[in-house]
């Protein structure tokens, strides 16, 4: 009897582990097909100077229109485009139609509006990464002075690459780097110096406790010293309250971005968006007081 328990058990076992290598499978089919389809889409999240309240970015963030599934966000695709390389074209796509999109609102009238566009630790190790941003740059007509890398920290430190290289390639085809994540890693100062970054967008952990946590407010300060220190500038991602927002305008962030000022949004909201004469009410008390 026991045996045969247990046979049972391990016929379980592998049944379970059968259905979680068909999901993926059956997610790669999708995820491979999903670029032909036309099922990727761009969501644009304003990011605004702390001082002007005016929005200065926009980030570029990927959503996927699953047929069946329905709107599908990157947490749950991105990092199987990773391990199966398909993230290259798929960042290929991304950096050609988010650089248009930008290029078309410069060109309606915001003129000195950047673009923010996230790139994976797989893109980095990609040699063709600098030629497919030159391409998407060219085509466009975005300037590259218009556009922003954003590096998770983590992929910025990984010791499969040489990071100094890549990014001095960045910057001489004129691009801005930001370090994405900051602090949730291990990054170590001498390292930080070493990198041609512009900016540092703090961890949204901290962001998250900023008002609650004397820890996470002194680690905040202490981004915002060592950011000063090496002429970048501190981009406060994630902000859903008004308290967070006082928090950190008088920690003397200059950018900030969160929900609590806008959403990601597709192109034509983000189009409305731009349109609205004021800032958001919750940074206009920041900005004036
Ligand atoms: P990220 O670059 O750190 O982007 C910020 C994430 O936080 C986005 O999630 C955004 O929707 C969300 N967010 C923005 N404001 C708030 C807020 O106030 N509160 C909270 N709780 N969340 C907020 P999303 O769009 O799901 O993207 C997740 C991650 O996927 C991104 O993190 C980025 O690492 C990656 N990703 C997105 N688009 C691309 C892409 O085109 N290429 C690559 N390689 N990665 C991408
Ligand atoms: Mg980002
Ligand atoms: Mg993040």
């Amino acid at each position: 009897r026991a045996k045969h328990l247990g046979r049972n058990g391990c016929q379980f076992h592998s049944e379970a582990v059968n259905a979680q290598a068909f999901e993926r499978l059956a997610l790669e089919n999708a995820l491979h097909q999903a670029l032909d389809r036309g099922e990727f889409a761009i969501h644009y999240q304003p990011i605004f100077d702390f001082r002007t309240g005016r929005v200065v970015a926009v980030e570029a963030l990927l959503r996927w229109r699953h047929p069946e599934v329905g709107m599908v966000v990157p947490g749950q695709f991105i990092a199987l485009a990773d391990e199966t390389g398909l993230i290259v074209s798929i960042g290929r796509w991304v950096l050609k139609a988010a650089c248009t999109q930008v290029k078309a609102w410069r060109d309606a009238g915001y003129a000195d509006l950047s673009l923010h566009v996230n790139v994976s630790g797989r893109q980095l190790r990609e040699p063709g990464l600098v030629e497919q941003i030159a391409e998407a740059l060219e085509q466009s007509g975005l300037p590259p002075s218009a556009l922003v890398l954003e590096v998770p920290e983590a992929s910025a430190l990984d010791k499969g690459h040489d990071p100094g290289a890549i990014f001095a390639r960045f910057t001489a085809l004129g691009l801005g780097l930001t370090i994405d994540e900051f602090g949730s890693g291990y990054s170590s100062f001498a390292f930080l110096r070493r990198l041609p970054a512009n900016a540092l967008k703090v961890s949204q952990g901290f962001v998250r406790n900023v008002a609650n946590s004397s820890d996470d407010s002194e680690i905040v300060t202490a981004i915002v010293a060592v950011a000063r220190g090496l002429h970048m500038n501190v981009i406060a991602p994630g902000v859903e309250t008004p308290e967070q927002l006082s928090f950190l305008a008088s920690f003397g962030c200059d950018q900030v971005q969160g929900f609590l000022l806008a959403r990601p949004m597709p192109a034509d909201e983000a189009t409305a968006f731009l349109a609205r004469p004021e800032p958001p009410t919750a940074l206009v008390r920041k900005v004036t007081s």
